[in-house]
């Protein structure tokens, strides 16, 4: 196997920074080169959302700790890969060459409309930007009743916010099944959070949230778009890597001799054949680390799918993590605590043979991660 000398990885966040240090703890010790098309030096975006956004917590305590003796290159966009000539073209003209490439381009807000103007959640500078025109509005119209639009509604309705939902579907059923998501729900309406649905669709119009026929979803001084994400594989068309919903990747974060990738950008097949991703924080640190080992021609420790994913949410009073198969669905068994008190540790086991992972949930409970993925592993 050929030595790798210089490895470079296109995307400086949480995916390219974390794969980028499991390199250094593999002792890789030739040259690592991490370019990144945003101003700022890696930073996490959890807080984005939640504590960044109510100014509960610290601007910098975003910023990823940094991983040994890496050469940073942020402001450059990836432009074009020439997979033949192990070369990346860059934004300023110039090209970098490796022997080694990470992709962990992740993803970027999904627009509802092609208005500059549209208010959307994915970056630091979004999520500053967002918090000062809060700060002047009295109340505010969210499109998108997933995770972040659900959590840009707790964070607003904490600051005082009068703020109003609106989906296509009954918001996070999808995800977390009907007794999670309904817990949200009651949860939101006890802070005065109004829930709409819209099956023909949303628009903005005027600063408003219109359906299709025109009615007026919701009326507000501010409103923001969270209706999902795009994978940022633009860069990579025409170089012969795989795209199918984003960068198709085998069980070891394998995507073509000497590349992998890592985090929102990944995409993989699910059990009815269709590729889909799953992004999320864990998922990102878990491939990171497979990605790292593969590229150096390790055995991973773990493979894509054998370990139940997981990821958490923080909304309304509720910091919820689950594990395994979503959405859960019947009855769960209440293994701790209790769901009146909204403290519980839950399991929805994997019922039949070969069913795969079942799920486990923790909703103000305390468990560590890995025993709540083990709790969602198939018995
Ligand atoms: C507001 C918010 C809150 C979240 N909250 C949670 C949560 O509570 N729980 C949870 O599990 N997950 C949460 N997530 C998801 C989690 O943050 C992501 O899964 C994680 O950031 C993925 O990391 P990544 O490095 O793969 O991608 P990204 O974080 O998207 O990073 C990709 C980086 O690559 C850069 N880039 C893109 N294209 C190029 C190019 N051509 N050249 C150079 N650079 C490029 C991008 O600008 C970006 O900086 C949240 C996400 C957001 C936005």
């Amino acid at each position: 196997m050929t030595r790798l000398r210089r490895i470079v990885v296109v995307g400086a966040s949480q995916a390219g920074w974390a794969t980028a240090a499991a390199l250094r703890r593999f002792s890789f010790d030739g040259v690592i080169t991490v370019i990144g098309d945003e101003p700022h030096a890696p930073y996490s975006r959890p807080p984005l959302s939640k504590g960044v956004l109510g100014g509960t917590e610290p601007d910098s305590s975003v910023f990823l700790a940094g991983a040994d003796d890496l050469d940073l290159v942020t402001g450059l966009t990836a432009v074009r890969l020439d997979a033949g000539r192990k070369r990346v073209v860059l934004s300023d003209g110039d090209s970098i060459g490796y022997d080694g490439l990470v992709i962990a381009t992740g993803a970027r807000a999904r627009r509802l409309s092609p208005d500059a103007d549209e208010i959307t959640l994915r970056t630091l500078d979004d999520a500053l930007r967002l918090r000062d025109r809060l700060r002047n509005a009295d109340d505010l119209a969210v499109a998108g009743g997933g995770f972040l639009g659900m959590e840009i509604a707790s964070t607003a309705a904490t600051l005082g916010k009068s703020v109003t939902v609106v989906d296509q579907v009954t918001p996070l059923a999808g995800r977390l099944g009907a007794l999670l998501s309904d817990m949200c729900r009651t949860a939101a309406a006890e802070t005065g959070v109004k829930i709409r649905t819209s099956p023909a669709g949303v628009r903005i119009e005027d600063g408003r949230l219109v359906s299709a026929d025109g009615t007026v979803l919701a009326e507000a001084g501010l409103v923001v778009t969270a209706v999902g994400d795009l994978p940022n594989t633009e860069w990579l068309r025409d170089s012969g890597v795989v795209l199918a919903g984003g960068v198709v990747v085998d069980p070891c974060c394998r995507v073509a001799p000497h590349i992998v990738a890592a985090g929102d950008v990944i995409s993989l097949p699910g059990a009815d054949g269709r590729f889909t991703r799953s992004p999320h924080w864990w998922n990102a640190l878990t491939q990171a680390t497979i990605a790292a080992a593969t590229l150096l021609g390790r055995e991973p420790d773990a493979r894509l799918g054998s370990t139940a994913p997981i990821f958490w949410t923080e909304m309304f009073g509720l910091r919820i993590r689950i594990a395994g198969k979503l959405p859960p669905s019947g009855e769960p068994i209440v293994v701790g605590g209790s769901l009146e008190d909204r403290s519980a540790l839950l399991t929805w086991p994997a019922s039949g043979r070969n069913a795969g992972f079942g799920t486990a949930a923790a909703v103000n409970f305390p468990i560590s991660a890995p025993k709540l993925t083990r709790l969602a592993q198939p018995r």
